[in-house]
């Protein structure tokens, strides 16, 4: 089996499992006092140091774990319930953990467009800005469903320059371990990681947010994680994640050769589109005319191949919020395609999934050329 859809988990590495198994063997409460519990707190908290030291967040962020990113995005949101009067404004691009917790909240918001290339329009953020009392920008870094990658940098200084007490969110899932990051120089209030998007386990990801501010929670109990989540702490997943927590920035050679050359096998088809071309290397977008993407992915299946219809959480729906604000709409939607990679392919996979695809693709089309 080829595996191309790691924008929707990847496989967890050996290190990754063995802390997993450790975990547990020393299956403590890490809230109890005796000597094996207070260790695995103190191992605890040297994995919170490390991805806060990873992303130069040491000295002005925390960080809390949580189930996954899903929920780190939920609790961030859930901060501008303080504001109910403001509005909150949530790129087009934004992942469903977020679209659908501000919409659950009953919190105003108005939508940022995206530009044909799948990032945010500045110009609309400034409009969007100068028109309405906002309380937080929800901008994300790298789309998962497009690749598209958003200049944070820039994005959080026009909402900081316009009003330093905006908050911004910024949904890292994408882009972390994959690209080097700088929390300082993103200035972003809150930023959100996922393991599973990493070579780590599935049910553990962290917020990450500012220490100036007073965060909220909606999770009480036992008071882990500084009162802030409680719940007896995922250990292993915790102690896992900190294996998958390494630098791949150094890889990204690696990884474009792997999609240059897809692209360059399928060249040969008629009417197919790249999306955000410039995006991230991980994430391969093609719409394609005159084929339907889930069947794509059945066939592609059957010859041993897995990718995505678009996004893992998007499957099973019919419209596409992301790539209709990128002005991708009838015939070519319904043939989009994600093909996402890992340090993990090689690019024989990649030769014979590329010919593949464009044999499904062509018999789909009923031509064989
Ligand atoms: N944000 C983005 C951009 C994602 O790709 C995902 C995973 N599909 C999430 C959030 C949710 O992460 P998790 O699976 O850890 O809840």
């Amino acid at each position: 089996m080829i595996y191309l859809d790691n924008a929707a988990t990847t496989k967890p590495t050996e290190s990754v499992l063995k802390a997993f198994n450790y975990a547990q063997l020393n299956f403590f409460n890490p809230s109890a006092n005796y000597i094996e519990s207070t260790k695995l707190s103190v191992e605890i908290n040297a994995v919170r140091q490390k991805i806060l030291n990873f992303l130069h967040a040491q000295n002005s962020y925390n960080l809390i774990f949580t189930s996954g990113a899903t929920e780190a995005n939920n609790t961030a949101i859930w901060q501008a319930n303080k504001f109910k009067n403001k509005t909150i404004l949530v790129s087009l691009g934004e992942h469903a953990s977020i679209f659908e917790s501000v919409k659950n909240c009953g919190l105003n918001y108005k939508t940022i467009n995206l530009k044909q290339d799948g990032t945010v329009d500045e110009n609309h953020l400034i409009k969007l800005l100068q028109e309405n009392d906002v309380s937080m920008v929800a901008i994300m870094h790298v789309n998962n469903e497009t690749g598209a990658i958003n200049n944070i940098p820039d994005l959080s200084k026009i909402v900081k320059q316009h009003n330093k007490s905006i908050m911004f969110l910024c949904d890292g899932v994408q882009g972390f371990c994959k690209f080097k990051i700088n929390l300082e120089n993103f200035n972003v209030d809150f930023y959100t990681i996922s393991a599973h998007k990493v070579n780590g386990l599935k049910g553990i990801g962290a917020l990450i947010y500012k220490n100036n501010i007073n965060l909220k929670t909606f999770i009480f109990g036992g008071g882990q994680e500084f009162n802030l989540r409680s719940g007896t702490e995922n250990v292993g997943g915790i102690l896992s994640f900190s294996e998958a927590v390494v630098d791949r920035s150094e890889n990204l050679e690696y990884i474009k050769n792997l999609k240059n050359n897809f692209i360059k096998n399928i060249k040969q088809l008629k009417d197919i589109k790249i999306n955000a071309e410039n995006g991230s290397d991980y994430i391969l977008s093609i719409s394609c005319k005159g084929v339907r993407s889930e069947v794509v992915v059945r066939l592609m299946s059957e010859k041993g191949v897995n990718i995505s219809s678009g996004s893992a959480c998007h499957s099973r729906h019919q419209d596409n919020r992301v790539l209709n604000a990128m002005g991708i709409s009838g015939e070519y939607l319904l043939g989009t395609n994600r093909i996402s990679f890992s340090n993990d392919n090689t690019i024989e996979e990649i030769d014979r999934a590329s010919k593949i695809y464009v044999d499904v693709i062509n018999s789909i089309r009923g031509n064989n050329e």
